[in-house]
């Protein structure tokens, strides 16, 4: 390898880490974007490699032309995507992107591995095996995921034995691969691997319920990333090996961080079937124990709301649902203009993916200063006059704090409770992700505000510039 290739992928492997480290915050996440754009085109541009000799140092070949083609395809439904897609649908897309990567991670593999009369060791037949298996299972796992997310077959779709099926299944496709790195490509037995892998990425993700899917697409990314650094080690890429590394990493912690949010081991997500309400029951007694909620009118809610010192706004996945935070942001601000201090409390998996309330807050400018993580927020929740929880549920349910018995238990929530008045904007007594009660509706200091989460906030904002 030259010295000017080597300090491409250095330059390369940079742009990735920096456009990593600028998307972790809200602030800086459209740079961090381009960055690590930059760095892809750079790598694309330089460092494919299909004849042993870098094209960048053998001028305009027949590979460029093919670059071109793929990269221009690519833009044009990937802008498509991008600008037409909802933000509700934004982990759909993911997952589709998601899927493509593992899909594309495999065909690499696939070809190189059955490309006639190459010699190749043991260990680089190993990682094109890896990536062919890993790619395929994350390309079907991903497609499945995203009809799930679209409500297609949202429920988990479990029978007596299917762990046992899926792990003799898993069984039969290393003993495949173990024979295929052993003994040479056997065109047969390659094709049973791969049909064998496509399926097993079906069969792991459908007993998964529909809301558990943004966990699923996350480790589902991080197995892409896998296959990505496998086909980096199999085509001698060393870009690919660091950007399929860096993917698989942040994948595997943004699971972790998902799943430690929500209080469940991965194993739970993966083999526990839970949030089989699919993403919020219907029913909802509204009353817990004996206890009933205590609704409350719209100019009641602004009254107390325009007399509080502090005020803090809890955003959930109804914000999301009714498209609200236009409105969240006007009443910040009316808030704002009469003295009332305002900050929102982020809850790391409210909504659902990851940073969904941060996206939709500064789609509507809502300044990312007023914008506190949980750990800041919950010291300070006893001195908070108003408590707005709009379109949030299972993250604000005190179960997690007081009932050992909920399937919540031990979740971090945003200590909503522990406000001196808490208003819950939502359309129901429906229940949330998990499916179960909140005890908050039903506490002393809180009322609730029925209707649609964007018409509710609308007549607040009336109602306060009226006043
Ligand atoms: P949630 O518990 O799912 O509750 C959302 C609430 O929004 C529902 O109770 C619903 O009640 C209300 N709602 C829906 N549409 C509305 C509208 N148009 N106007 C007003 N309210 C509306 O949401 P969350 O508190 O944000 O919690 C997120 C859940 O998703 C957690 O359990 C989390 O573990 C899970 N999860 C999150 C992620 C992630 O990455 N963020 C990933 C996987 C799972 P009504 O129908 O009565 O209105």
């Amino acid at each position: 390898m030259s010295s000017t290739i080597a300090l491409i992928i250095i330059g390369v492997a940079v742009l990735f880490i920096i456009g990593i480290k600028l998307l972790a915050s809200p602030k800086t996440a459209r740079l961090g974007n381009l960055v690590a754009a930059a760095g892809m085109l750079v790598a694309l541009l330089t460092l494919h490699k299909p004849t042993g000799e870098y094209v960048w140092s053998q001028g305009w070949t027949m590979n460029y032309t093919l670059i071109a083609i793929g990269t221009l395809i690519g833009l044009v439904i990937g802008a498509i995507g991008a600008y037409s897609v909802k933000m509700t649908a934004m982990p759909q897309m993911v997952a589709l992107f998601n899927g493509l990567g593992g899909g594309a991670a495999a065909l690499v593999a696939s070809l190189e591995f059955i490309k006639p009369d190459r010699e190749i060791t043991t260990f680089i037949a190993v990682t094109m095996l890896f990536a062919t298996l890993i790619g395929s299972l994350s390309f079907s796992g991903s497609i499945i995921a995203y009809l799930k997310l679209e409500g297609k077959f949202e429920k988990p779709m479990t029978f007596p034995g299917q762990n046992i099926l899926n792990g003799l299944i898993l069984l039969v496709i290393l003993g495949l691969g173990v024979y295929l790195a052993g003994w040479g490509a056997n065109a047969t037995a390659f094709i049973v691997m791969f049909l064998l892998a496509l399926f097993f990425g079906i069969a792991m993700v459908m007993p998964i319920g529909g809301a558990d899917m943004p966990v699923v697409i996350s480790l589902l990314n991080s197995f892409t990333g896998l296959a990505v650094a496998a086909d980096g080690f199999a085509i001698n890429n060393l870009a690919m090996v660091v950007a399929g590394t860096l993917v698989g990493s942040s994948g595997t912690l943004l699971t972790l961080l998902m799943c430690k949010a929500m209080n469940r081991p991965v194993t739970n997500v993966l083999f526990g079937a839970f949030g089989s309400g699919g993403g919020g029951g219907k029913g909802g007694a509204g009353d817990l124990g004996g206890k009933t909620v205590k609704p409350i009118q719209a100019d009641e809610a602004a009254l107390l709301l325009g007399y509080a010192q502090q005020v803090v706004i809890v955003p959930g996945y109804g914000m999301a649902v009714a498209q609200a935070q236009h409105q969240v942001r006007e009443l910040s601000d009316e808030l704002g203009k009469r003295g009332v201090e305002v900050r929102f409390a982020i809850h790391p998996v409210a909504g659902r993916m990851p940073g969904h309330m941060n996206v939709l807050l500064a789609e509507a400018n809502v300044p990312y200063d007023q914008l506190c993580e949980m750990e800041a927020i919950n010291p300070t929740m006893d001195r908070v006059d108003v408590c707005l929880v709009i379109g949030a549920n299972d993250v604000v349910n005190p179960a997690a704090r007081e009932d050992k018995s909920s399937p919540i238990y031990g979740m971090p929530i945003i200590e909503a409770d522990r406000a001196k008045t808490v208003i819950v904007l939502k359309r129901s007594m429906a229940k949330g992700f998990a499916g179960i009660e909140n005890h908050l509706f039903y506490k002393d200091n809180t009322r609730m505000l029925f209707g649609d989460a964007k018409a509710s906030l609308q007549t607040l904002i009336a109602q306060l510039k009226a006043s």
